[in-house]
């Protein structure tokens, strides 16, 4: 249940409804706003009605709400304002357009060197490569691992750009998380619920990327495991799903994107790079993606795409991205105030 505290509720009176909570095994989560503080109290039983009138009778409590979600801490019910995650000096969400751009994979320090300082100079917030590679193929290029996380950290010495690298099981999360800025969970582990119970732990940025089919439900129940592990720092990434359509590697799910603001609070970044498969449908999927409401994209990028050991098809080159780089700018700077209050926008 979430519960509303008063503005004017003493540090006792808190403390005694947190007491009350936990003694009826629940765990508490606390959500301070400029309209007060509201309380999550969460276990595996849901609703129970007796307890909920029992705290609402307790001094202190302005309501008691019953969720009317299965996620929780990831709902707007839980937390109005939009979460902006802070990422070393840069932040995304808060109406800032994040453009985090790399190589599908971290080859060698040439390749890695070109693409961070190219991408760099376009106005990239954030570099990511992949260390550690989830292939189709056993036989594919499975990363550089640790080389890999040591080769990014020193790209970003170079640039200054934090970097966002995916973590694949949790035996890894630290040793990822000793390198990495932000720890990216990829679409094939979605639902690995270990990995999202360790990066929870971690209290470090997660992107959480969409499940190859995983409805909006299941990705913010997801999310609420990193959440309810008591990590806030959460992004979403949708990378498209799979449909029958086959013209192109996914279908990127824009509705996704509305349908997230008004679900959760949490930032939304969008990767038509994976949803397309495609190279020449990145630019316009991105300007889609940015003029829907999403806080970002994340592209691939490699020095020399017909050479990429991984997703060279879908890489653009470092002038592509240093001319989509300014054109989601543009965009951004004239569809981000119509995405402030989208009622008043669409007449509503
Ligand atoms: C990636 O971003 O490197 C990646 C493997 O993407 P996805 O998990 O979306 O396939
Ligand atoms: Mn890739």
């Amino acid at each position: 249940m979430f519960v509303r505290i008063n503005q004017s509720a003493t540090s006792e009176q808190i403390a005694a409804i947190r007491s009350r909570a936990t003694e009826a095994g629940l765990a508490v989560y606390e959500e301070p706003s400029a309209r007060g503080l509201t309380l999550a109290l969460l276990g595996p039983k849901g609703f129970d009605e007796k307890l909920g009138e029992q705290i609402a009778a307790l001094p202190g409590v302005n309501a008691v709400a019953r969720p009317s979600r299965a996620y929780r801490l990831s709902s707007q019910e839980f937390r109005e304002e939009p979460t902006v995650v802070k990422v070393r000096d840069t932040v995304v969400g808060g109406g800032s357009l994040t453009l985090m751009a790399g190589p599908c994979s971290i080859e060698s320090r040439e390749q890695l060197f070109e693409v961070a300082a190219g991408v760099a100079a376009a106005g990239a917030t954030l570099l990511r490569g992949g260390a550690f590679k989830p292939r189709s193929s056993p036989y594919a290029f499975q990363g550089l691992g640790l080389e890999g996380l040591r080769l990014l950290a020193e790209a970003r010495e170079r640039t200054g750009l934090p970097i966002i690298t995916e973590v694949m099981e949790p035996a890894q999360v630290d040793m990822v998380a000793e390198f990495a800025d932000v720890l990216q969970i990829g679409t094939r582990n979605m639902q690995n619920f270990s990995l999202l119970n360790a990066v929870g732990r971690t209290r470090m940025p997660v992107m959480l990327k969409r499940g190859l089919s995983g409805t909006i439900e299941e990705w913010l129940l997801a999310a609420e495991y990193i959440l309810a592990a008591g990590n806030r720092q959460v992004i979403l990434c949708e990378r498209g799903i799979r449909t029958f359509e086959t013209a192109a590697r996914n279908t990127l799910d824009l509705n996704a994107v509305p349908i997230l603001r008004r679900l959760t609070h949490l930032p939304v970044i969008v990767d038509p790079s994976h949803a397309t498969g495609k190279r020449w449908m990145v630019a316009p999927m991105s300007y889609a993606g940015v003029a829907a409401g999403a806080d970002g994209i994340m592209v691939e990028v490699h020095p020399k795409p017909e050479e990429a050991w991984s997703d060279g098809e879908q890489s653009l080159t470092l002038p592509m991205f240093s001319r989509l780089a300014g054109e989601l700018r543009t965009i951004h700077s004239v569809v981000s105030p119509l995405h402030e209050n989208p009622g008043e926008a669409l007449g509503r």
